[in-house]
């Protein structure tokens, strides 16, 4: 169960005023798939974790929050993905994500490439989907390098996720399970990925079609509650 509040906020770019929807709490009632993609009670919330501002365009967990860039540089950096225009949801995510890559923070850009393939996954267009994956591929493949372990593991699962995803078998395949990054579960996830990538199967699947990956089952908490 969701809970949802509506509040009166004035964006910090152009200074208009507008109701935005935050979400109070959320809860989910089932695990994930493999990219961490949660259960359709909990991505029924995704509409409410960022805030656009319906004058300017400004987009931002909270958009009273400043903006690093001004209207018209914001505006750039969004253009690209103005053509979205068969899933809003969708091109919020990704102009977003646009603006972290700009301001350097590839694991938040990386993820809300992802969110977007997520919207075009629920609307069964794939090609948009693969689309999005591949910018999220991008990000993941030099996060999977990272000197940071913690970081490296949930990377290289995703870029394997993704590369399958996007009917990549061959490159899953020649993913490493012994990379000292993932622990026992994690390696089994990969194990599961390339048994997936030869059978060429470019489906999601949830974590709990696997024994071994349970023992360690994450619902990931909404990272967009409102603030
Ligand atoms: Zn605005």
């Amino acid at each position: 169960m969701s809970t949802l509040a509506e509040y009166e906020v004035t964006c910090a770019v152009c200074g208009e005023k507008s109701r935005q929807t935050g979400l109070g709490s959320s809860s989910t009632d089932g695990g994930t798939d493999l990219d961490g993609r949660p259960a359709p009670s909990l991505r029924y919330t995704m509409q409410y974790w960022l805030q656009e501002c319906p004058n300017c365009g400004y987009i931002e967990r909270n958009i009273t929050l400043p903006a690093n860039k001004t209207a018209a540089k914001l505006k750039q950096c969004y253009q690209p993905f103005d053509e979205l225009t068969d899933a809003p949801l969708a091109a919020r995510f990704a102009k977003y994500a646009c603006y972290l890559s700009h301001e350097g923070n590839s694991p938040d850009a990386c993820d809300h490439f992802l969110y977007a393939a997520w919207v075009y996954d629920d609307m069964k267009k794939a090609t948009r989907a693969r689309t999005m994956r591949r910018f999220a591929l991008d990000f993941a493949h030099d996060l999977a390098s990272s000197v940071l372990k913690s970081q490296r593991c949930r990377y290289v699962l995703l870029k394997a996720d993704l590369l399958r995803r996007m009917g990549r078998f061959a490159a899953v395949l020649e993913m490493n399970e012994k990379d000292d990054a993932l622990d026992e579960r994690d390696r089994w996830q990969l194990i599961f990925e390339k048994e997936l990538a030869l059978l060429a199967d470019e489906a999601a699947h949830s974590i709990e079609e696997h024994p071994k990956l349970l023992s360690k089952m994450e619902v990931p908490p909404c990272p967009h509650l409102w603030k």
